[in-house]
């Protein structure tokens, strides 16, 4: 069969979630953002993988999403939902016990008209402009602070530890939140490595779990092989792929690969510098990415093997997006419904 194989290794997706965990003090809770199919690597499998870890707190995009994980989980854990209570959220979140981030006055008050009696919690924007209530419109709910079960709010720049933006929004959180007594969460992957003073009470890592920068020591979660479909020689001087954009430079031998941008191997990687790999061996990635299709230069290999590896431990998320000019969150949720997926490891729920 021609269906490239996505090997997810649950293993180090626990791995992850452990080392991260150990960057903070004991008392701090280490949770895990499983939004977007858990980073586009399976909701349900990872959560239970997680689960069974130890984690008990998950954070998801939209109430949809917090389904999945509490039909995966089951009842013991809390599941958080950063675009909190939209119009026709009380039911879901009501029936699966969900928890929604606050992050506007009209939630609040939606919240209070429709599902007064569950619980909730609150966002506050410490200066990304994204979600979550600016210091005036928490003001002016206060009496739902206490009560809330976690307040938490986002950094915009805690992938770069030297940007000052980071120290201006922790101070701005502990203006906002200093004084309350609620459980309190700033750091995502990359606050957590910030160090404890970004800690609080829950940090909640999503892409360090998946192997992500800027998470550097984490252990690959996603390998990828593709099918060898054919081969050729191509003589001095011809062209490979669409515009004919790759020449030749030598007499060549070049294999076809059934993946392409349809299955998230998005066409601007193809410049340079990526390789397919043989083993050890690296063959680059030549022409122009097709819809379902790669082309690679296998001249110097003895023999080609029925498949190339796009992910391996060599070559990772991180290496395709500085390829294409984007982040491994992208690669990562790009990463296409047509493969085969295999999931690996001990920590399968
Ligand atoms: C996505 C997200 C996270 C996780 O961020 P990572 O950089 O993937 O660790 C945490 N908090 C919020 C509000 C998010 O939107």
């Amino acid at each position: 069969m021609a269906t490239a194989t996505l090997t997810i290794d649950l293993d180090a997706i626990t791995q992850n979630w452990r080392a991260l965990d150990a960057k903070s003090a004991q008392s701090v809770e280490t949770a895990a953002v499983i939004k977007a199919d858990a980073y586009g690597l399976g909701a349900a499998v990872v959560a239970k993988s997680l689960y069974h870890a130890g984690v008990r707190s998950f954070f998801v995009a939209v109430a949809e999403e917090g389904i999945v994980i509490r039909k995966a989980v089951g009842n013991n854990a809390k599941i958080y939902v950063f675009s909190g209570m939209m119009l026709t959220d009380a039911q879901p979140i009501r029936e699966y016990n969900l928890i929604p981030m606050l992050n506007a006055p009209n939630q609040v008050a939606r919240f209070r008209n429709e599902t007064s009696d569950l619980t909730y919690g609150l966002q506050l924007d410490t200066g990304m402009n994204r979600l979550g209530l600016e210091p005036d419109e928490f003001n002016g709910v206060k009496d739902a602070a206490n009560d809330a079960d976690l307040i938490i709010s986002h950094l915009a720049c805690a992938d770069d530890p030297a940007h000052p933006q980071n120290a201006q929004q922790l101070a701005a959180f502990h203006a906002m939140t200093n004084g309350l007594s609620v459980r309190r969460s700033l750091a995502a992957t990359g606050g957590t490595l910030l160090g404890a003073d970004y800690h609080f009470d829950l940090c909640r890592p999503g892409v360090g779990l998946y192997g992500g920068f800027p998470f550097n020591d984490a252990t690959p979660t996603a390998h990828l092989a593709i099918p060898v479909i054919q081969t050729r020689r191509v003589t001095k001087g011809e062209t490979v792929g669409y515009s004919a954009a790759w020449v030749a430079k030598r007499d060549s031998i070049v294999a076809t690969l059934a993946a392409g941008y349809a299955d998230g191997l998005i066409r601007a990687m193809g410049h340079d510098s990526v390789s397919l790999y043989a083993g050890n061996t690296p063959c680059p990635l030549i022409g122009r990415v097709s819809m379902d299709l790669l082309t690679v230069d296998v001249t110097d290999l003895d023999a080609v093997p029925n498949e190339l590896h796009l992910l391996n431990s060599q070559q990772t998320v991180d290496d395709l997006a500085d390829a294409a000019g984007t982040i491994g969150y992208e690669i990562l949720t790009s990463l296409g419904g047509r493969y085969e997926r295999r999931y690996v490891g001990e920590a399968r729920g």
